[in-house]
């Protein structure tokens, strides 16, 4: 006779499998998230980039490339390990509210509940293709809205640009001008306005080095969400295999320690169509 470990046991894995609904299945009546649910009905899309010395960062004075070295050795202790340095706005990262406001949270005062949340992506890769300066205005937030609904209360917006494509090639990336000043596009404080103020999103994401764009240098979308208490996510990867509306996201950041911003794996949970 089967004992009732190995009964739920068996169970579990035939949940796993997708032969039979996990929930309550034990008759503990456990309720599960969507995904556990179903994870055959969601694909996860990661959308950070792999963090080492390449990666092509904010170009600061006092900024440097990821270094890593090692603490052990396989060889020499039978493990491995290693420690790193690196800037914390670097590589797919957040920025904590106090990066532009004082007296705003640092990383480890950004509560969990803010870090997750229903994902609406903005497009604006066509006008992108033709003005390095493009932004995305309140027009293109209404325009969004016609189509897919009003933005949901606490939802992350994302902005896809088309600037990733670039991401293997430093220069093309920050994309200097002849006067020395970056051009890349983002967010225009009027979009910002809409999505921070009025929808109330949780927080602002890029595919680009900054929610401002290049030419932006007084960083009016930071200065505006840091005041309001928001993050921003920077140097996201993959919004393109994102739908407008329906993806649900978990912006996994480091809570370090009075930081004005950390890396972060950023997953996106996005339902498969049928
Ligand atoms: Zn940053």
């Amino acid at each position: 006779m089967r004992s009732a470990a190995l009964l739920a046991a068996a169970a579990a894995l035939a949940a796993c499998a997708g032969t039979q609904p996990p929930a309550g299945s034990d008759g503990s009546g456990s309720k599960l998230p969507p995904y556990f649910a179903d994870p055959a009905g969601w694909e996860i899309v990661d959308l950070t980039r792999i963090l080492d010395a390449t990666v092509p960062f904010w170009p600061g004075r006092t900024y440097f490339p990821f270094e890593c070295w090692d603490l052990a050795k396989m060889e020499e202790v039978g493990a491995f390990s290693r420690a790193y340095r690196v800037p914390e706005h670097y590589g797919t990262h957040v920025d904590a509210p106090a990066h532009f406001a004082t007296g705003q949270a640092t990383m480890e005062g950004i509560p969990a509940a803010a870090l997750v949340g229903p994902a609406v992506v903005f497009d604006i890769r066509a006008r992108v293709a033709a003005d390095a300066d493009a932004t995305l205005t309140a027009a293109d937030v209404e325009a969004w809205e016609a189509a897919h609904g009003r933005v949901p209360e606490g939802a992350i917006a994302l902005l896809l640009t088309g600037w990733g494509d670039r991401w293997n090639d430093v220069a093309a990336y920050r994309n200097f001008d002849e006067k020395d000043r970056l051009r890349f596009p983002s967010y225009g404080l009027d979009a910002a306005r809409v999505l921070l103020v009025e929808r109330n999103c949780r927080g602002l994401g890029v595919d680009a080095l900054s929610v401002d764009r290049g030419i932006d240098d007084e960083f009016p979308v930071h200065r505006l969400g840091s005041g309001l208490g928001r993050w921003f996510l920077e140097n996201a990867a993959n919004l393109d295999r994102l739908p407008p509306a329906g993806a649900f996201l978990v912006v996994g950041a480091v809570p370090m320690r009075g930081a004005s911003g950390a890396q972060a794996r950023v997953l996106a949970f996005v339902p498969r169509g049928d």
